[in-house]
This record gives structure tokens, C-alpha cells and sequence, in this order.
């Protein structure tokens, strides 16, 4: 009987303690299988694989098998030939040390580039660590992730920052049927109006109370106050209050 490449099993003869493995590369046998695949494992004539118990004629040939079985998880770019116990492992090997993405077979030179990479092509949501179909789906599903604190005085929709709120009172969008027009007019009629509108003679017409940037909407004047830590100023919040009683 062959039990695989060189190495053979004679049928079983009357007298037990007769030979009846042989390896046929070194012409030797042995009286039982473990003797002969101790024989193959150890010896220097030949080599062996331990996962598939088979015999090569020499290191070349092994080596041959474990990048052609689909039985060897062997990494295509290291010099080094080492089997990996499970695919999942040469998996996380390529990760690891070659940052490659698997979907594109594409390696990265470091982790940031991958992440890019998984970003840019395959939609990566950095925060949860999911993939999404397309860019599109992606910045959808990142709205989640921002907080929502703020309902809008007209309607049911909320928002991050009042500045948010404005945009969309400024866009005509709300239930309340807010325009542009009525709130530039709120930030006329607040009695602190002076510190943040210019007079139409000067231009733009709002204007940071602390810095003095100018805004052509109040959004934008909002915005910045938001975004700047030293320009919040109190008229700025006293005329919110004032917009959220008239609506
Ligand atoms: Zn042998
Ligand atoms: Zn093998
Ligand atoms: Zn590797
Ligand atoms: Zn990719
Ligand atoms: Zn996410
Ligand atoms: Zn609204
Ligand atoms: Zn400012």
C-alpha cells in the first residue's frame, strides 16, 4: 500500500515483527508507522510535512508544497517560509506586518496608510469601525455619531450647536416657516444689536463683538462664536434667547 510519495506499507505479514514500512528514498525499513514517520521527520536526507505527512526529496520541493497547498498558509511577501496554524493567522500576519489590505491584495507601508486606505476605498467608519457601500452611506451613518442636543424653537429637528439650528431656520426649511429675512430682523430689533451688526453703510453686516470678523449671516457670526473659544460673548447669548421667544 503508499501512503504518499516514497514511503510505502507492505502488506501485513504472518510474522508480526517483520518490517513492513519502508522508505523507499533511503531504501530502509521500519516495523511500524511511527518508526517511519519518526525516521522522516528526523532524518537529513530528506524533508517532511508534518501537517500532511508527506516526504519531499529535498527542502526545495517542500517548500514548493507550501506555497502551492492550499493546506499551508504561507505569506506571500516574506522571505522567511513559515506556515501560519490557520488562515485566519496569516490573516492577522498580513495585517500586522504588511498592513495589507485583503480585499485589494494591496499592502501598506504603515498602519495610517491603511486606515486611509480603508477610509478612502472601502468606506471605513473610523468611530465604530464599520464598512459601508459607498461615501455617501458613510457620511449618513456619521451623523450618528454626533451628538444631538440641541431642538430647533420651530420644529422637531434637532441640532449639535445653535449655529446649526440657524442655517436651517435661515434656509427656509423649518415648520415655522422662518426665513432669513425675519431672523436678520430679530437681530435688528434685540436691544443689543450694536455690538454685532455693522450699519448697512459699512458692509457686511454682522460682526464678532470680541474680534470684530464680519459675517454676511448670522449663522456664520454663531459658527464662529462656537468655534472660537475666546469670541462667545454675552449679547451673542441674550440674542438667542430673544429669537427662541420669537418664534
Ligand atoms: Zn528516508
Ligand atoms: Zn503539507
Ligand atoms: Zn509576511
Ligand atoms: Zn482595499
Ligand atoms: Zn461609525
Ligand atoms: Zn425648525
Ligand atoms: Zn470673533
Amino acid at each position: 500500500m503508499n501512503i504518499g510519495p516514497y514511503l510505502v506499507q507492505q502488506p501485513a505479514l504472518p510474522n508480526a515483527f517483520d518490517p513492513s514500512y519502508e522508505c523507499t528514498l533511503c531504501d530502509r525499513s521500519f516495523v511500524s508507522e511511527t518508526a517511519l514517520y519518526s525516521h522522516c521527520r528526523f532524518t537529513t536526507q530528506h524533508d517532511w510535512c508534518e501537517r500532511c505527512n508527506r516526504v519531499f526529496v529535498s527542502s526545495a520541493a517542500r517548500d514548493e508544497h507550501f506555497r502551492a497547498s492550499s493546506r499551508h498558509n504561507i505569506c506571500p511577501t516574506c522571505g522567511r517560509l513559515q506556515d501560519f496554524e490557520t488562515a485566519a493567522d496569516l490573516q492577522r500576519h498580513l495585517e500586522d506586518f504588511h498592513f495589507c489590505c485583503s480585499c485589494c491584495n494591496l499592502n501598506h507601508s504603515s498602519a495610517e496608510k491603511l486606515r486611509l486606505h480603508d477610509v478612502a476605498v472601502h468606506n471605513l467608519c473610523i468611530k465604530c469601525g464599520d464598512y459601508f457601500a459607498n461615501a455617501n452611506d458613510l457620511r449618513m451613518h456619521q451623523q450618528t455619531h454626533q451628538p444631538r442636543v440641541m431642538r430647533c424653537y420651530g420644529c422637531n429637528h434637532t441640532f449639535k450647536s445653535f449655529s446649526g439650528m440657524l442655517i436651517h431656520l435661515e434656509s427656509g426649511a423649518c415648520a415655522s416657516r422662518m426665513t432669513e429675512a425675519e431672523i436678520n430682523n430679530l437681530a435688528h430689533e434685540c436691544y443689543q444689536s450694536r455690538k454685532y451688526i455693522n450699519n448697512w453703510a459699512e458692509g457686511w453686516m454682522y460682526r464678532c463683538p470680541s474680534c470684530y470678523k464680519e459675517f454676511v449671516k448670522l449663522s456664520a457670526l454663531y459658527q464662529h462664536a462656537e468655534d472660537v473659544q475666546d469670541c462667545g460673548h454675552a449679547c451673542l447669548d441674550k440674542l438667542q434667547v430673544w429669537i427662541a421667544k420669537s418664534i
